[in-house]
This record gives C-alpha cells, structure tokens and sequence, in this order.
C-alpha cells in the first residue's frame, strides 16, 4: 500500500480491533459514551446514588461496553433471551462444559423488573438445567413467593457461571472470563429496575469489587445504570439463619424502590 493512500475497510477494521484489544488487556471496559454516542449500544437509565458505582475513565464519563470490546464476536446481536440462548448452544468455551449435565442459562420473565443473580448452578441445577432448585432454591422461592408475595415467574432468575463446577468448588477466574459475557448480556436484554447480587461471588463478579458480602449488603450499588442491591446467599441464610433478617431489610429496600407494598407478614420465608 502507498503510504499516502487511505488503508481499505479491512486494514482499517484489523487495526481498530488489535487497539482495542490492547486498551481491553491494559484494563479498560468500554468507550466513553460522550466521544461514542453513534457506538452506544446499551441505554444509559440515571444512575442511582450508589456508594461504589465504579466510575471508570476518569472523565466521568460512563464507559460504555461496545462490540469491539466483545470477548464474544456476535455476541450483542442477540436481540432477545432466546437468540442469545441460540448463540450460547453447545458451550465448550471453558473446562467445566465436559462435565455438566444441562447449561443452566436462566429462568423467568424476560421483561421482569427484578433480576436475581446467583453463582453457580449446584447438583441440583445441573440435574434439571433451572437455576435455584435446590434446597437454597427453594429458601429463594420462598422469599420472593412469601416474603414480596410475588411469583417466582415474575422475576428472572440466573447465576454469573452457566455450569456446575466439580464438587460445588467455587468458579475460577477463567471460567467467569468465560462466562461473564453472557450474563451481562442477560442483563442488558432483561434490563430490569433492579438487580439482587446472591451472596459474595456473584456480587463480586457483577461490580467487580473485592469488598466481603458483609460489607457490601444493604447499600445500593450501580451496575450499568440499574441499581444493584447485594445481599446475602440463600445457602448461606440456610447455615446462618438468625441473618435472614438482614436479607429481608434488603429485599424490603428493593421492594419500596420498585413501589411494591410490603406484605404485613412478609419476611416469614422460612
Ligand atoms: N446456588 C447458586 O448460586 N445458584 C444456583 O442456581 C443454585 C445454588
């Protein structure tokens, strides 16, 4: 090529992609969404005073996540739950795929306006290819069903890692490099009101803070633009019953945002 004639699409393309492939291995997230509004491709709701929004670029200006930065080429072209459920298929992109048996994606109202966000699907799960079914599934069901007097079906359900890792050991970092992607694009398509992180992994790989649960719950957090209220684990309230209290102030705060009246006798999911 002359050095004085304009690169074609191609070269032009090629050299855009490995920029932003070093911007994303140097640890940026997304474009600023002032110098990239043609590039935007989620909407930006107000966000909520939340005490750690991660605010990322320095400017102030919010990063917005584009299909350049996509680990997933065709990954934001999925316009619904089940074209993004079609492009996940078969999943083998990480080493836990040899020994699921079902790929838990997610269950519930496709339009919900309350997402709960779990960490991995247990034996259970795995077995029926539902997030939270098990024993913590059903402390889960009992609080949305008898504590918001709601119906499980009303709100979304998943988990930030598709498959069961062995013997219920915590995911690891490449598996939710892995996976990540297609949580965050359940919620961009979900885009409910509200988020609730369950339990320390799944909150800390939402906001991607290293804060302990404790610490985190109870305050509203900001994840793209959607207020995020971490609490804790049902498996863990299983353990530590006397905390269920403090999960049920969570879900009280989430509820009074989303304009829900607070049953008499909720809070009694047992
Ligand atoms: N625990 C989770 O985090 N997710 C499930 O789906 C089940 C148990």
């Amino acid at each position: 090529m002359d050095a004085s004639s304009p690169p074609n699409r191609r070269t032009l393309v090629a050299t855009i992609r490995d920029y932003v492939e070093q911007l994303r291995e140097e640890g940026m997230e997304g474009l600023p969404a002032a110098a990239s509004g043609a590039a935007r491709s989620a909407p930006t709701a107000p966000a909520p005073a939340a005490d750690s929004a991660p605010q990322a670029g320095g400017s102030g200006a919010a990063l917005v996540p584009t299909e350049l930065f996509s680990k997933y080429p065709g990954l934001e072209k999925s316009t619904t739950l089940d074209e993004l459920r079609h492009f996940i298929g078969d999943c083998q992109r990480c080493k836990l795929a040899p020994r699921r048996i079902n790929l838990v994606f997610g269950v519930g109202d496709p339009n919900a306006q309350l997402m709960f966000v779990g960490e991995a699907p247990g034996a259970d799960e795995d077995a029926r290819g539902e997030p939270f079914v098990g024993r913590a599934g059903q402390l889960l069901t009992d609080i949305i069903e008898r504590g918001m007097g709601i119906r499980r079906a009303e709100v979304y359900i998943c988990n930030v890692i598709k498959c069961r890792p062995p013997d219920n050991r915590n995911p690891e970092p490449d598996e939710v490099a892995a996976c990540e992607p297609f949580l965050f694009r359940q919620i961009d398509l979900v885009r409910p009101r509200a988020i609730v992180g369950l339990g320390s992994f799944a909150v800390q790989a939402v906001l991607k803070v290293k804060k302990p649960i404790s610490k985190l719950r109870g305050n509203w957090h900001d994840f793209r633009g959607i207020r995020f209220m971490p609490t804790f684990h049902p498996a863990y309230l299983l353990r530590n019953p006397g905390d269920k209290r403090l999960v049920w102030a969570d879900i009280q705060e989430v509820m009074k945002f989303l304009g829900m009246p607070i049953p008499r006798r909720g809070g009694s999911a047992s």
